[in-house]
């Protein structure tokens, strides 16, 4: 028998934050190539992120959080989404393809890992950021002057001099700083950011986090932040989501996942994170792989790789249930209490 794991009552913000985006029973589904079936890639998710809250999704590769994101803005033509996706009050996957045009790159934009596939070689940096604001029928010397004052904000450097130079001119750090100016120029409310510093080298990743903190504090920017790297968190965003295996596994406020983590695969991503004082020989690695998704595990997805497994974990899905700071789905909780 499969335990009913839907969340008890809506999906809300952190505390004193209003609902901005909600995603109340997400799932997607995703056509095999070979045959008409299709592979369930997320699984029923649950979450809302409030006006200007900065959110975390981590998972390690495969877990559906990029998907996720992306379902947010149905950007896979070919996957069957379900559930509900509200952004202020408006239901997303009910709108039109042309409804849905003008809410990406308006009210909801997406920065992605690797600048250099998302830039158009041939074209000027300048011309790249104003085609968002063209796009939307704004006039050229408008998107232009836009353009200047988004990669100024994003303190690209000398960016007057600069609009009509081409990416290749660019280091990787200022490429991903356009990148950010491309989404922001169209003054969205939330920003989905899928692990937009993986490809930078620590130092530049730093900076590029400190300006998305800036602009986010600023502007009052709601910024959904997708990481593999549970160790990026910790000085960025408010709030964090822990997925697994296509699902919400555990999610709370940073302080207390990270004080006092509750889910066996949260404790093991958090043990994961390289320290300072450690010996490259001694880091430590969760045991096994992530299922596929078309191999998911009975019960607990996590318990083939679960030093706390017991009978019920091979048997039921663990319900989602509240727990001091946030909830948790794993059948520990459910036998001892939050
Ligand atoms: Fe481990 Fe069981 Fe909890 Fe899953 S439900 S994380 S297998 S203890």
């Amino acid at each position: 028998m499969h335990m009913d794991r839907t969340f008890q009552g809506s999906p809300t913000p952190g505390p004193n934050a209003t609902t901005l985006a909600r995603a109340v029973g997400l799932t997607v589904d995703m056509p095999v190539q070979l045959g008409a079936s299709s592979v369930r890639i997320v699984d029923g998710v649950d979450f809302a992120i409030g006006v200007g809250e900065r959110v975390a999704l981590v998972g390690e590769s495969g877990s559906g959080k990029s998907v996720t994101a992306r379902a947010l803005m149905r950007l896979d033509r070919a996957a069957r989404v379900s559930g509900r996706v509200e952004f202020a009050g408006r239901d997303l996957l009910a709108l039109s393809e042309r409804e849905m045009t003008q809410v990406r790159g308006g009210d909801i934009a997406m920065v992605f890992q690797d600048p250099m596939s998302f830039l158009d070689p041939l074209m000027t940096i300048g011309d790249q950021v104003a085609e968002t604001l063209r796009i939307r029928g704004v006039g050229k010397a408008d998107a232009r002057r836009r353009a200047l004052a988004v990669l100024d904000e994003l303190r690209v450097d000398r960016a007057a001099e600069r609009l009509d130079a081409y990416p290749h001119e660019f280091s990787g750090g200022m490429r991903q700083r356009v990148v950010l100016a491309m989404a922001l120029v169209g003054e969205p409310r939330l920003l989905i950011a899928d692990e937009p510093t993986t490809a930078l080298d620590v130092r530049v990743q730093d900076q590029v986090l400190d300006l998305l903190d800036d602009v986010s504090a600023r502007r009052g920017l709601a910024v959904l932040f997708i990481t593999h790297d549970l160790g990026v968190v910790a000085g960025f965003a408010e709030r964090v989501m822990v997925m697994y295996s296509g699902r919400i596994v555990e999610d709370g406020s940073v302080d207390s996942v990270f004080a006092r983590p509750r889910h066996p695969y949260t404790r093991g991503l958090i043990k994961a994170v390289p320290r300072i004082d450690q010996d490259l020989d001694r880091l430590y690695a969760i045991p096994g792989a992530p299922p596929p998704p078309f191999a998911r595990p009975t019960g607990c997805a996590f318990h083939p790789r679960c030093d706390a497994a017991f009978a019920p974990c091979l048997r039921d899905v663990p319900a989602v249930l509240p727990v001091e700071g946030g909830r948790a789905a794993c059948h520990l909780h459910a036998s001892q209490g939050a």
